[in-house]
């Protein structure tokens, strides 16, 4: 089994399982139970511009978060009206 992230399994399941919500939103990735895969929590990979402090620079965020980011870095996409809206900026982890 290998997975997009270039992590082990194991450091996978130890990222869900420290991160319960959105990095970004802070949405309660409980609201999606099966949601381990395709369909809600991805697992968003941090360039260098990213927060520091998440084991290997990774950490869970929804699929909304997920998708508005798209190939964005996090500077510019803190400046898009979704994380306005949402009050996401450098400041949320
Ligand atoms: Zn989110």
């Amino acid at each position: 089994m290998s997975n997009t992230y270039g992590i082990s399994k194991q450091d996978e399941q130890e990222i869900r399982a420290r991160d319960k919500t959105c990095v970004y939103c802070g949405i309660l990735m409980k609201q999606y139970p099966h949601a381990m895969g395709a369909s809600g929590a991805t697992i968003e990979h941090f360039n260098n511009d990213g927060p520091s402090k998440k084991k290997y620079n990774l950490a869970i965020c929804c699929r909304r978060c997920n998708s508005s980011k798209g190939t964005m870095s996090l500077s510019a996409w803190f400046k898009t009206p979704y994380c306005r809206e949402k009050k996401i900026n450098e400041k949320v982890r």
